[in-house]
């Protein structure tokens, strides 16, 4: 069952990776509208500060975080931070991630192979455990990690973005598994193709015109943040708008 996405988050603070642009700005606005505090990380800073601009006039209020998700002493520090200054998090938007190279498995080069695992993988892990004790202490804890339709589909070209998300998905699943009878709910999103500087890296002749914008996707994600949210552990397809099944046998 769907909440409404009609919700507040006024005195709720938020972490959204990947704020700067696409999928994750416009998350980012989302919670603000809904007076949530935004805690965006990104690299760039000229976009933080213009996403900054916009949650002010919705009323809302941000704090920029200017962080490479490379820099896991930087993702320790921010836990550290929220801790000493809030005591608490109400939402984890795990949504920075890289598309990396479309190439033959056997063609990638170990660096780039290394690079995607780390900002795909390896730093949502470090974000999970920096930000977990702080989300433990809000009365309604969410996370959602954007995940991907290549975490399920084999695509020749696509396997090491595919592999990064659906080892995502599994760090996901097992996360919401461990915190189960907490009040802390954790899903994974699969945006499904949106027009995005990624979308157009990955598919350069596509007309982006024919795609939703972030907004859009943004909109119908927002659920997954609402207080009333009863789902854990599940994937929920912005397309269909629905929660998919696992199928898996014990
Ligand atoms: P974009 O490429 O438009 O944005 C990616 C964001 O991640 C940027 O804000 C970028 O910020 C941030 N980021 C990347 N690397 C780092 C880093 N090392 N440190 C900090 N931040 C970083 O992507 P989308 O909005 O399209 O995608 C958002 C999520 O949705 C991704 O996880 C993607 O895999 C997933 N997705 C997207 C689909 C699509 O069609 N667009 C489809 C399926 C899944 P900056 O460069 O400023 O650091």
């Amino acid at each position: 069952m769907q909440v409404s996405r009609d919700f507040s988050l006024k005195e709720r603070l938020a972490v959204v990776t990947g704020a700067s642009r696409g999928i994750g700005r416009a998350l980012a606005l989302e919670l603000a509208k809904r007076g949530a505090h935004i805690i965006a990380v990104a690299r760039a800073t000229h976009d933080l500060e213009t996403l900054d601009d916009a949650i002010r006039q919705l009323g809302a209020k941000a704090t920029l975080v200017p962080l490479d998700l490379k820099d896991m002493s930087a993702i320790d520090t921010l836990g550290a931070t929220l801790h000493e200054r809030w005591g608490k998090l109400d939402i984890f938007i795990a949504n920075a991630g890289i598309l990396g190279p479309i190439s033959p498995v056997s063609h990638v080069e170990a660096q780039v192979f290394e690079e995607v695992m780390f900002v795909n993988v390896t730093s949502q892990w470090r974000l999970i455990r920096s930000l977990e004790p702080l989300l433990r202490q809000s009365d309604a804890g969410r996370a959602i990690l954007l995940s991907s339709g290549a975490a399920h589909r084999v695509r020749p070209f696509w396997g090491v973005y595919s592999a990064s998300k659906a080892a995502l998905e599994i760090i996901g699943r097992s996360w919401a598994e461990e915190l189960k009878q907490t009040s802390l709910k954790i899903n994974c999103v699969n945006p499904g193709a949106t027009r995005t500087a990624m979308r157009a890296q990955a598919m350069p002749g596509e007309d982006p015109e024919t795609l939703p914008t972030a907004e859009e996707v943004a909109a119908r994600i927002i659920h997954l943040a609402s207080p009333d949210l009863k789902e854990t552990g599940r994937l929920f397809d912005v397309r269909q708008n629905r929660f998919l099944e696992y199928h898996m046998p014990d």
